[in-house]
């Protein structure tokens, strides 16, 4: 099965209590695709500037992902500065220079056209619409956004959201995009939107699942909460929440069908991507994690949240 993913391809200046850097390869599309490539195929949509080179295109070819539908054009590539203090919890966006991005129409390779999963990721809605309308035979789509979409590109994101399978964005965006504080009542206002599915991403918390009346009735857990890892040590935040997409999504993909136990087992395998994003600066870690060592995670993960008798339990 193959995953077309459309959305920023960037590069991300980032501070952190660890350090900071500049100008590392970044992007939600860049996060999502390498988090997904463990699990299936993966081809990108998007555009760069004549600053992306060989050296950022291997990232993505040594991982095997297909990058034939990255258009280059002249100019700089979209470019993201941000910020993170205290409990990491949150980025403070200091700059969002689009560059290449700001005139970009995408065209689907005609190579991409028979993929069956369609994610669009954190961009313009606009550029999300347009990719959507090019891809009408997808079996599943399932997208992203962040505030600074939904502040000043509602009307259009409303209208992906109509076409949406599957929505995954984060405390803060439901409660922008609800105007509800109460994450349950906003999950609800935001499933009306269209989406027959919500995923809720709380960071270093974990991921709640909401079902709308279209999908998995038949006594699917409504909501269904999986867990994140506590970790000692976050280097950098950056890409968590795409990593999670990509995990999530990659690991859906590889399934032979739908089923609410495969979407619940790939959010705990969203919970795995995005734990090892983390642990170092930019894509850095996600460029190179061994199979086996997502499997032992995904074990760490379902025993951490399990509170069936253990065989070994023996009175304290
Ligand atoms: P995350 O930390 O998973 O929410 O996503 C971080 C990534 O999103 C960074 O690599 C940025 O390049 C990218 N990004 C930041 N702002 C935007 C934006 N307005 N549109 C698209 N991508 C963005």
């Amino acid at each position: 099965m193959s995953i077309l993913v459309v959305g920023s391809v960037a590069f991300d200046s980032i501070g952190t209590p660890h350090g900071r850097v500049q100008k590392c390869l970044g992007g939600a599309a860049t996060h999502f695709a390498l988090a997904a490539s463990y699990f299936t195929d993966v081809r990108v949509i998007a555009v760069v500037g004549e600053d992306f080179g060989p050296e950022q295109e291997a990232v993505f070819t040594r991982r095997g992902i297909d990058i034939r539908g990255i258009e280059h054009a002249k100019g700089l590539s979209f470019h993201w500065t941000g910020e993170y203090s205290g409990n990491l919890s949150e980025a403070k966006t200091l700059g969002t220079d689009l560059n290449v991005f700001a005139d970009f129409e995408p065209k689907i390779p005609e190579a991409y056209l028979d993929s069956e999963y369609l994610f669009l990721a954190n961009i313009d809605p606009k550029l999300q619409a347009k990719v959507r309308a090019q891809m009408p035979n997808a079996k599943l789509v399932c997208g992203d956004t962040m505030n600074y979409w939904i502040a000043d590109h509602r009307e259009t994101l409303g209208e992906v959201l109509k076409e949406l399978d599957v929505l995954l964005i984060n405390d803060g965006e439901v409660r922008m995009l609800s105007g509800e504080h109460n994450t349950v009542r906003g999950a609800e206002k935001v499933l009306a939107m269209g989406p027959k599915a919500l995923v809720v991403k709380h960071g270093e918390y974990g991921a709640t699942a909401f079902f709308g009346d279209r999908m998995f009735l038949n006594g699917t857990p409504n909501p269904f909460r999986a867990p994140a890892l506590p970790l000692a040590e976050v280097v950098d935040p950056t890409g968590a929440g795409d990593s999670f997409a990509g995990g999530f999504y990659g690991y859906l993909a590889s399934q032979p069908s739908l089923t609410s136990a495969a979407f619940r087992r790939a959010l705990f395998y969203g919970g795995v991507m995005g734990s090892f994003a983390v642990e170092r600066f930019g894509t850095e870690r996600l460029q190179d994690v061994r199979l086996a060592e997502i499997e032992d995670r995904f074990r760490l993960f379902k025993e951490i949240s399990h509170l069936e008798e253990h065989p070994g339990d023996v009175p304290a």
